[in-house]
């Protein structure tokens, strides 16, 4: 069986701001942003609270680590469609990251992200208040080793996509994996055996993080179908069984598909489908 999936750095790419310095290295973070005027628009001292409540495993205020750390109300709107839409699609989602497990849990946990995930690889650290629920792995192997041994290999997925503020570990992919590559504006993309994988484009190390721009991208890669009433939709509805139809290679089971929509269980063969 061939699976999909989709692995975010966190780090400026997950969030807007660096989480990690934030809390481990706060006075390269201030240096990072000493021009920013959200950062300048908080006073020192909820700041400095804010990070205590986190770092003791108090409560805080939710509102700042969503204003700062994830963009604000909007964009954490953007992200949930976004990994509703990759559920659908049948996306398992995981986080990469260098950061401290439970730092990065809590700041999913708090943002209402956290349980999307399958899996977060990390560097686990000794605090289990967030890592009870089973999905957290250990940040043994470097990310590409990760993406490369661990779901390419081990759990052979057929198609990955890959978002990173940092370019470091992708192009290390690029080397790794033989086959057809392809460079767009948009993403790099490799074929390798029967498998596809994707590094999403032009995010700028230690920026904002996924945005509008970003996130378009995925909905491409995945072939989203937006608003299936419309017939808009109806028409690349048509051409995708069109295409589908011509590709087809083998019956497997893992999905069905029926206009735009999957359906899960039911007796109904499935196909396997080509983008
Ligand atoms: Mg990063």
């Amino acid at each position: 069986m061939y699976g999909k999936c989709i692995v975010f750095d966190f780090d400026c790419t997950l969030t807007t701001r660096h989480w990690y310095y934030f809390l481990n290295d706060l006075n390269k973070f201030l240096e990072m942003y000493k021009n920013d005027p959200v950062i300048k628009g908080y006073q020192k001292d909820q700041l400095t609270m804010f990070r205590e409540n986190i770092l003791n495993n108090n409560t805080f205020d939710i509102a700042i680590l969503i204003n700062l750390f994830f963009g604000g109300y909007e964009r954490i709107g953007k992200l949930t469609n976004l990994f509703s839409a990759l559920k659908r699609y049948n996306y398992d989602m995981y986080i990469s990251s260098r950061g401290i497990s439970s730092q990065v849990s809590n700041a999913l946990y708090k943002s209402g992200l956290y349980n999307y995930f399958t899996m977060i690889h990390t560097v686990l650290d000794g605090n289990l208040l967030f890592i009870q629920t089973g999905v957290t792995e250990k940040y043994l192997a470097p990310k590409n080793q990760f993406i490369y041994n661990k779901l390419f290999m081990e759990y052979n997925y057929r198609k990955l996509i890959y978002l990173d503020d940092t370019n470091d570990e992708n192009l290390q992919l690029l080397y790794m994996l033989q086959g057809v590559k392809q460079s767009t504006n948009e993403y790099e993309y490799v074929m390798f055996s029967d498998r596809e994988y994707y590094y999403v484009n032009g995010m700028m190390k230690d920026g904002s993080g996924i945005m509008d721009r970003e996130i378009g991208i995925i909905y491409n890669i995945m072939n989203y179908k937006f608003g299936p009433e419309t017939i808009g939709d109806v028409a690349r509805t048509t051409r995708d069984v069109a295409v589908i139809t011509r590709n087809v290679a083998d019956i497997v089971d893992p999905f069905a598909w029926g206009f735009g929509r999957h359906h899960k269980g039911g007796g109904r063969y499935k196909i396997k489908y080509y983008y």
